[in-house]
């Protein structure tokens, strides 16, 4: 089994050369990960896929989600010989499959594996040479399958196989641990949790707006999310102007609904990278200010209706208010396509102390005056339920409503999926 990774951005690790890029892995079947850091340090030894050798050979992993319990498993894992390299949530999932597997089998070791695990995970594993994907029983995180000439892929967005010229085949479903052959995916676990729990931030900003998921396409969710907004929070307005990119689909919605025009206010620098994803704040301010700019003549005068998919920091949309105005924006009115985040997340989303929330201890009337906006309205639950189309027994909202799907040390919660009896 070949690994190589490194830091910085895919095209630093696997550089392009006179248009071929740079792969030294050699084989008919891989894996790799991009590293989107919740649990463990930013370091390279944290960076995925993980490989470990046991009995059977080699086991790789690349894991998108967090393991609420990864602590609790590592003691255990440790008090029965297991030797840790790194920090890493994925580092003690590897470690418990393998384990298991080694011990139980391939399905029972999988079954043992699963009812141990809390949490979020969507997983690529390959045990030498056969390839497995794995999701958890409450569905957190998405995983697909796709298909591009000859060959099956997984993914987490489906997105990637449009990009390579393939097909979108399937979800893979909640609880499903499934083998990718060369002829097609066979199911080789299935569990049920006692729900589902897909994350509504996917929708809401996460995902690329071209990716469907669970049968659900993230750009037609947003545009209702959009029109919605329009019915709940209606104003007089000149002009709906989303903050781009991830403001644009809920911002067209919103024209569409209200009859107000659209138009393209802000321009941002396309070589600027999204700063809810940079690790500082000190990056994360100094990037705002780099990346975007206004069209005078689509500002000037006007009374602007400024769409944004949501608020975590406040950061961007204090700088973009202030900039239209000094641009000559009349009014500015905020509307926000994601109910107030106001709890940490556990399953995955780098949002994890309550202070870093704009919304959480301030009132709508004391955010309005902080960001220096005429009005301010934020989606409701009721209405970001309606727009994914899925009820709030299927969906994750535990950053808005501090009630989890899983049980969390310290946090009050409705459900608890204990995995033992499937
Ligand atoms: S807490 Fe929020 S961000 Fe985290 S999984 Fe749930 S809905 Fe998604």
């Amino acid at each position: 089994m070949n690994l190589k990774k490194g830091m910085g951005l895919v095209s630093d690790v696997f550089p392009e050369r006179e248009g071929v890029v740079s792969n030294p892995l050699t084989g008919n079947v891989g894996i790799g990960h991009t590293r989107y850091s919740t649990q463990g340090t930013k370091t390279l030894e944290n960076a995925g896929p993980f490989v470990v050798s046991n009995t059977m050979g080699y086991m790789a992993i690349s894991h998108n989600g967090e393991i609420t319990n990864a602590d609790s498993l590592k003691e255990e894992l440790k008090r029965k010989g297991s030797v840790f390299q790194t920090s890493s949530d994925t580092e003690v999932m590897l470690i418990l499959l393998s384990r298991e597997i080694s011990e139980k089998g391939l399905k029972n070791g999988f079954r043992s594996a699963v009812s141990k695990l809390k949490g979020s995970y969507a997983a690529a594993l390959m045990i030498n040479d056969r390839l497995f994907a794995m999701r958890d029983p409450l569905g957190i995180r998405p995983l697909v399958v796709g298909k591009v000439n000859d060959s099956h892929l997984i993914a987490s967005e489906s997105c990637v196989f449009d990009v390579i010229g393939g097909e979108l085949l399937r979800n893979i479903a909640p609880g499903e641990i499934a083998e990718i052959k060369q002829d097609g995916v066979e199911t080789v676990v299935s569990s049920k949790g006692e729900r589902l729990a897909h994350c509504m931030f996917e929708y809401v900003y996460f995902a690329r707006p071209d990716s469907i998921i669970d049968g659900v396409e993230v750009f037609s969710v947003r545009t209702r999310i959009g029109e919605l907004l329009a019915k709940e929070y209606p104003v007089e307005a000149d002009v709906v102007i989303p903050v781009p990119d991830s403001g644009r689909a809920q911002a067209l919605g919103y024209s569409m609904a209200s009859g107000i025009q659209y138009s393209e206010g802000l321009i941002k620098n396309r070589y600027s990278a999204r700063t809810f994803i940079m690790p500082t704040q000190k990056s994360r301010t100094s990037a705002v200010k780099l990346k975007l700019n206004t069209i005078k003549s689509a500002v000037n005068g006007k009374r602007v209706v400024l769409v944004d998919d949501s608020i975590i920091r406040g950061n961007t949309l204090k700088h973009v208010v202030a900039l239209l105005r000094k641009n000559g924006a009349r009014e500015v009115h905020l509307r926000i396509g994601c109910p107030p985040v106001v709890a940490p997340c556990y399953f995955g989303v780098d949002m994890k102390t309550r202070d870093q929330f704009f919304a959480a201890g301030r009132s709508i009337e004391q955010m309005r005056d902080e960001l220096g906006a005429d009005s301010l309205g934020y989606l409701s639950i009721s209405n970001l339920t309606e727009s994914i189309g899925m009820g709030n027994d299927s969906l994750c909202l535990g950053c808005l409503t501090g009630v989890y799907p899983v049980s969390i040390p310290g946090e009050k919660y409705l459900y608890q999926t204990e995995l033992e009896g499937y």
